[in-house]
């Protein structure tokens, strides 16, 4: 505890991200453990019977049962709130837990959602297979007709939602004129429509959301917070009264955080800038490397001139603030899958794997793996071709990295 007399001299708010990341809330003389407690607990101990009424009446310092709230998730949840800037950030299970705690916290039956296409492949089959039996529409409108927007929405739209960058493939969507044109709608139908982004590609040290007027982020903690490919988390953050909401559908659907998942991404959260600066330091060497491969028909980077939205990507990324075009580069082979096999094969340093955002470059090929089983027209509509490999690019020496993917491609002949 602080001394007697002795107030916090740093407001939390006013310092660097990383800063904000390693010390959360205890900018002042705090007393106490440096690493955070692990409470690997699933129940607490009262003081006395009447406690579980106090809890009820929302005693904030009465703890019940971890499926509803944990002392090391609601660490991180406070540290990642002052890392977004965002009122109250809520930490669950995964980042599939996160999108649909969120979404079932505005849409019910009857309700509609407008989203752009080309989406991470499990929150596509959300949207496609879940939402409709409870009666819940997704119509989906394309990056590059927003101006449409305002003629889509209906006295039954609840939510705009939307990912920039796209998975995988690496698409951007214009912020300011999403917003714009969900806010022009808004006063047609007089009635609040949330705006929600996945921000899991983009993370918040290269690209802040809530600056254009989005007022939910959702992000795959498992990728870029967590860092290391060992936990699985997901994170809903926003207003107060809107991340209530989600916490209430994740406790009846059960998708809370792991209070040891909490204390690793905790520990993954010191590096956390760190980490994603050198991975766009990486991605952009990297994809400036494949653009002069014969065997690669194409280089999908934000960061590249010859990305059709380098503009959009350069204004809301790094002249908006952000520090980079992100670790993501999606590429295009010659020989269509068989091509990508080939490559991603014959990989030594990169491991061919899902997921993204580890310290270890990955790679996926993407109608093996998060569009498997999708039709030629849903691969149309997502932008997503047989030959396309998506790299997640890791924190590895550059020169490494290069030989690797020279001597992969070079296969192709
Ligand atoms: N959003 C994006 C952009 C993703 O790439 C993923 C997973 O790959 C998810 C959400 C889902 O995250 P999780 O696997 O943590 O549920």
């Amino acid at each position: 505890m602080p001394k007697k007399g002795h107030v916090p001299t740093v407001d939390p708010r006013s310092v660097s991200l990383s800063t904000r990341a390693l010390h959360g809330v205890k900018l002042y003389p705090h007393q106490g453990p440096v690493a955070p407690p692990l409470f690997q607990t699933s129940t607490y101990r009262f003081s006395d019977s009447r406690a579980a009424v106090r809890y009820a009446e929302g005693d904030p310092d009465v703890y019940v049962y971890t499926r509803y709230h944990n002392p090391t998730v609601h660490e991180a949840e406070e540290r990642l709130a002052l890392m977004m800037g965002t009122e109250r950030t809520l930490l669950v299970a995964s980042g599939m837990a996160a999108i649909s705690s969120a979404v079932l916290a505005v849409a019910h039956t009857g309700d509609e959602i407008i989203s752009t296409p080309a989406l991470y492949g499990g929150t596509y089959r959300f949207f496609r297979d879940i939402l409709p039996p409870l009666g819940i529409n997704v119509r989906y409108v394309m990056p590059d007709s927003l101006h449409r927007l305002p003629s889509m929405v209906s006295s039954k739209t609840r939510a705009v939602y939307f990912e920039t960058p796209t998975n995988p493939t690496l698409g951007i969507v214009d912020m300011a004129a999403l917003v714009e044109g969900v806010r022009k709608a808004e006063r047609k139908i007089r009635r609040h429509i949330t705006i929600m982004v996945d921000n899991t590609f983009a993370t918040v040290v290269n690209q802040n959301p809530l600056q254009f007027g989005v007022d939910v982020i959702l992000e795959s903690g498992t990728k870029y917070l967590g860092g290391h490919s060992d936990l699985l988390a997901g994170i809903v953050a926003g207003r107060e009264a809107f991340v209530r909401k989600s916490h209430t559908q994740m406790k009846y659907f059960g998708g809370c955080a792991d209070p040891f998942a909490a204390f690793l991404l905790l520990r993954s959260l010191k590096t956390f800038e760190l980490r994603v600066l050198r991975q766009n330091e990486n991605a952009l060497a990297l994809a400036r490397f494949l653009e002069t491969h014969r065997g690669v028909q194409r280089v999908l980077y934000p960061g590249l001139p010859s990305h059709p939205q380098h503009a959009i990507a350069r204004m809301q990324m790094v002249d908006a603030g952000g520090r980079g075009f992100g670790g993501m580069v999606t590429i295009q082979v010659k020989g269509g899958t068989r091509g990508a096999v080939k490559v991603c094969d014959a990989l030594r340093v990169a491991v061919n794997a899902m997921s993204l955002g580890g310290v270890e470059t990955l790679v996926s090929i993407p109608v093996y793996s998060s569009h498997v089983n999708m039709s030629t027209r849903e691969l149309l509509r997502h932008g997503v071709t047989p030959g396309m490999i998506r790299i997640s690019v890791g924190i590895e020496g550059i020169e490494d990295l290069k030989r690797d993917f020279h001597h992969a491609l070079n296969l192709l002949g």
